[in-house]
């Protein structure tokens, strides 16, 4: 039974009825007999909207406290979705990163992971639960809550993937793969079938915000196969290898 790792991004997670569609996937990976890890981002606008929260409060706000509230919004929708897949009838336990523990240096704001404990994760999938890890976060040696940067639940998703040697890494979000421009704005963009990593980290550092440069960087690294897909359209997305 190989370990699949789904990520979705904030769109998919919106609201209510996206909640459920997104347990769908879910269930779907969870029935085709795999075990299922999934990173999830916090609902729609949620982090822009904690981040100009703290502009009213303060021009310099405090890089550790900064990261604490940050790091509120996944962990709203992690337990949200387990919530919803136990009335659905499927076991489902979420973990934010310091409880996993995932463990990253001490760059506040824009940490990196260096290190994943993989036996929570492991012991509840080995008892057929599905796992909910909040993306973007982590602890570092202080035991303080640090967040990967913003866009870093895709991070999340490929450093799993990695550490728990996965067989497939799913990050599903708003568009159907990765496109030569944003699809959004050029709606003559073209759609690859598959990019290599180096292109796709010249992308995401020219800014084509579909994935996180440092996802792909450490997907890379670990050779992590990235599907990108849409969770709103059924098709094959985009293949980073
Ligand atoms: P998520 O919330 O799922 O992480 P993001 O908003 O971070 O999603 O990234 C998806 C968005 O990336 C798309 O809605 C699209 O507008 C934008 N984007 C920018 N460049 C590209 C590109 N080259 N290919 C596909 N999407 C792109
Ligand atoms: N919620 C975080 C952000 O908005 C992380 C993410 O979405 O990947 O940047
Ligand atoms: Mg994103």
């Amino acid at each position: 039974m190989g370990i699949v790792v789904q990520k979705f991004g904030g769109t998919s997670v919106a609201d209510k009825d996206k909640l459920l569609n997104v347990c769908k996937h879910i269930i779907n990976e969870y029935e085709s007999g795999n075990r299922v890890v999934v990173v999830v981002s916090a609902q729609g606008k949620t982090t822009d909207m904690l981040v100009l929260e703290e502009n009213e409060i303060s021009n310099s706000p405090d890089k550790r406290e900064h990261d604490v509230l940050l790091s509120t919004g996944e962990q709203i929708t992690i337990s949200k979705i387990a919530i919803y897949l136990k009335e659905l009838g499927y076991d489902a336990i979420s973990y934010t990163g310091w409880q996993v523990p995932i463990i990253t240096d001490d760059i506040y704001g824009n940490a990196n992971i260096i290190d994943i404990n993989t036996d929570k994760i492991l012991n509840q999938l080995q008892k057929n639960k599905i796992v909910i890890v909040a993306g973007f976060q982590g602890v570092n040696s202080l035991g303080d809550i640090t967040t990967l940067g913003r866009g870093g639940s895709d991070t999340t998703a490929v450093a799993l993937a990695a550490y728990l040697k996965a067989e497939k890494l799913y990050i599903y979000t708003d568009v159907d793969g990765v496109y030569s421009e944003d699809p959004n704005i050029n709606k003559n963009a073209i759609k690859y079938d598959t990019i290599s990593y180096d292109k796709m980290i010249e992308m995401a550092k020219n800014g084509a915000k579909v994935l996180h440069t440092k996802c792909v960087e450490m997907a890379k690294k670990y050779n992590v196969p990235i599907i990108v897909k849409s969770t709103f359209v059924e098709n094959d997305g985009t293949i980073v290898k």
